[in-house]
């Protein structure tokens, strides 16, 4: 039998944990990092060896000290000076790398634009310009609210050449929720866009700014990138047309030094469990670490086209579209529409046209091009492709065999990488030139990250489930939560006091020490006094043929303390039946055990997610328990959960 069928075998026994898929021997042979050596060695000398990462980029200005950790607070780097975008660009172009294509930009609707290093540097070079002649100085915020366009990228890079400190709002956020960050951030500056494309229709961003802008006393001037081209309001004094700023703009603009402490920006994470947190990271060490793990991971080479699918809007594109692929000088695509514009392949019709050599996406789209059929992946050239990632959730073993046969075609490794907006960098992934691979697994920490399961009791588990904690700092570590030092302790800190990082995550160990992800802590059920995890039945469900993508919950019994509700979504082709909910109960009582049989199964056309892709659980639990709907700003499409409870309560 072949590797995958073999391997596909075994998941019939889900979170199979025996089978491993080595990484292809013609990859193994070309890795950057073939020699595991590496694990020990950062093992032997943590703090050396974060040295040795950080000397890959450049320093004004070395630190007199690695590391100070006065807990729950971390300084990394201390004393050094550097600047991330002359990292990401000045650097480059001294090396005679100015001719290299930095971004292969693609529009939703056929725009397209090649931009070279040289490109990007007199772009970003002027914007920094424009920002100082502003107001704009080394600490303050600026507000950065775009679509995928080219200048989302130069306005962060503007930023960090000034010292400014950008805090990048997803550019299909709602106007209360671009106000309320502004509001938090305290921004001076807002670029943003008349509009964007999105499934062929315009995304009115600049009137959404706008609504926002009555209620953000704060900012002071607004800078509008022109996309759509229609005539939209500008207000006298405070609105710019970014291009014509841009015309007038001096070419050159020396990059500010910063200490390797100072704040490179804030990010507000997704708020799938609440109230979003404004996330602070830093310079020296979390250009560090985006830096080298871009190259572990990726396994990145001088001719390697990179394409992440995220969004800048999301951490991701932070760190795996911006300081990660520029400060290692890659080429990357970038793309500013939706995977089924105007056709179910446009992925793939990408990744012929410029040859992605590596992929870097999310779960929920794998799931959603599994919805949609191979015979869209099928009619694309994907030869090129030697890479494949996934982020953003727990990939399900059904999921990732598809990608790996589908989109490899068996010879790329699939790197499942666990991270948080928190931890700034992955964390928890494979090596792909050297780990074995488990389809579900995350596998193991990187180099120079201590990472355990540790119980209630913040007690070691070496084989087992638990909580997942980061138990030593690292380099990119989030310094706080902008304006909230209380809430930085108490959300990762308390739960042992101040000993380990709590991540929030729940997971499990296997023999082999490699971590399984089971969801979030707080998602996680509790039924007739066992932990089953929601990803391990949603895991379940879509291993049955006629399911696309589930969505689990606890919900509160009288017997059982929680009973599980499952939202599930068929693929084309198969209807809701008493028939089908009957069959999908009893496959997982089969895979799993009755335990985990589902009390409730609802055929849905979608579920609630972020705009990063990630399913809100704790929405569907408010649906299921007929409760009011918590904080809903933070949602794609919030019809959905709307459509959602009208149904479940007619039920
Ligand atoms: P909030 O913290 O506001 O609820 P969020 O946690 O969704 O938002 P992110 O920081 O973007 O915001 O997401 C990080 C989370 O995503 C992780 O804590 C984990 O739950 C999940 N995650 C990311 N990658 C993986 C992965 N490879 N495997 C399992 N889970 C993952
Ligand atoms: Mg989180």
């Amino acid at each position: 039998m072949d590797p995958v069928s073999q391997c596909k075998t075994e998941v019939d026994v889900l979170w199979s944990e025996e089978k491993t898929l080595q990484p292809p021997e013609n990859f193994k042979n070309r890795a950057n990092v073939k020699d595991p050596v590496i694990y020990r060695q950062a093992f032997q000398d943590r703090l050396k060896f974060w040295e040795e990462c950080a000397r890959r980029l450049d320093w004004y200005q070395p630190w007199d000290k690695v590391l100070e950790w006065n807990s729950p607070f971390a300084k990394w780097f201390i004393g050094g000076k550097l600047n991330a975008s002359y990292n990401c660009l000045d650097r480059h172009i001294e090396a005679h790398l100015g001719k290299k294509i930095a971004i292969y930009w693609e529009g939703e609707n056929g725009n397209t634009k090649a931009l070279t290093y040289q490109d990007v540097y007199e772009h970003v070079n002027k914007m920094a310009n424009v920002l100082k002649s502003m107001g704009i100085r080394k600490g303050d915020r600026v507000a950065i609210y775009l679509p995928m366009v080219p200048e989302a990228i130069f306005a962060m890079l503007a930023c960090s050449r000034i010292g400014a400190v950008h805090t990048v709002v997803f550019g299909g956020f709602s106007a209360e929720a671009l106000r309320d960050r502004i509001n938090d951030a305290q921004a001076k500056l807002l670029i943003t866009a008349d509009g964007g494309w999105r499934r062929g229709a315009m995304v009115p961003i600049k009137t959404m700014a706008d609504a926002a802008l009555g209620q953000t006393p704060c900012i002071e001037h607004v800078i509008v990138v022109q996309r759509i081209g229609q005539d939209i309001p500008m207000k006298q004094g405070r609105d710019h047309w970014w291009h014509d700023l841009w015309e007038k703009a001096e070419a050159y603009c020396e990059p500010e030094p910063m200490d390797a402490e100072d704040i490179l920006y804030i990010l507000y994470t997704s708020g799938t469990t609440g109230k979003p947190k404004g996330i602070v990271h830093t310079t020296g060490g979390y250009l560090t670490g985006v830096n080298v793990t871009m190259d572990w991971v990726f396994d990145l080479k001088s001719n390697d086209v990179f394409w992440c699918t995220a969004d800048v809007g999301w951490v991701t594109g932070h760190s795996y579209v911006v300081y990660g692929p520029m400060s290692n000088g890659v080429t990357q695509v970038m793309y500013e529409g939706a995977p089924d514009f105007p056709e179910r392949n446009r992925f793939w019709e990408i990744i012929q046209k410029y040859k992605v050599t590596i992929l870097y996406t999310a779960p929920t789209a794998i799931r959603a091009f599994m919805k949609w059929g191979v015979q869209w992946p099928k009619s694309c050239d994907l030869s090129s492709l030697r890479l494949l990632g996934s982020v953003g959730e727990p990939i399900n073993p059904e999921a990732w065999l598809w990608y790996y046969e589908n989109i490899g075609h068996g010879h790329c490794p699939i790197v499942d990488t666990w991270w948080q907006t928190e931890t700034g960098a992955i964390m928890i992934t494979s090596l792909p030139g050297i780990t074995a691979m488990k389809p579900g697994s995350a596998t193991k920490a990187l180099p120079g990250i201590d990472a355990e399961i540790l119980n209630e009791e913040g007690e070691i588990i070496k084989e087992g489930g638990g909580f997942l904690s980061i138990t030593s700092p690292w380099p990119s570590m989030l310094r706080g939560i902008w304006g909230d030092v209380q809430r930085y302790k108490d959300t990762y800190w308390s739960k042992w006091q101040g000993k380990s990082y709590f991540a929030g995550d729940g997971a499990r160990r296997d023999k082999d020490g490699y971590f399984w992800f089971m969801g979030r802590v707080d998602d996680i059920m509790l039924v007739a006094g066992h932990n089953i995890s929601t990803a391990e039945v949603e895991s379940a469900l879509v291993d049955h043929s006629m399911v696309a993508e589930s969505a689990v919950v606890g919900v509160s019994d009288e017997v059982k303390g929680q009973a599980i509700v499952a939202f599930v979504i068929l693929k084309d082709g198969n209807r809701p039946s008493k028939e089908a909910e009957g069959l999908l109960k009893e496959h997982v009582s089969q895979k799993i055990g009755a335990l985990a049989r589902p009390k409730q199964i609802l055929f849905t056309s979608d579920v609630p997610k972020t705009r990063s892709g990630k399913i809100m659980r704790r929405l569907l639990r408010d649906v299921a328990e007929g409760r009011a709907l918590g904080d809903v700003t933070t949602l794609a499409d919030s019809l959905v959960v709307a459509e959602l409870k009208k149904q479940y309560d007619e039920v």
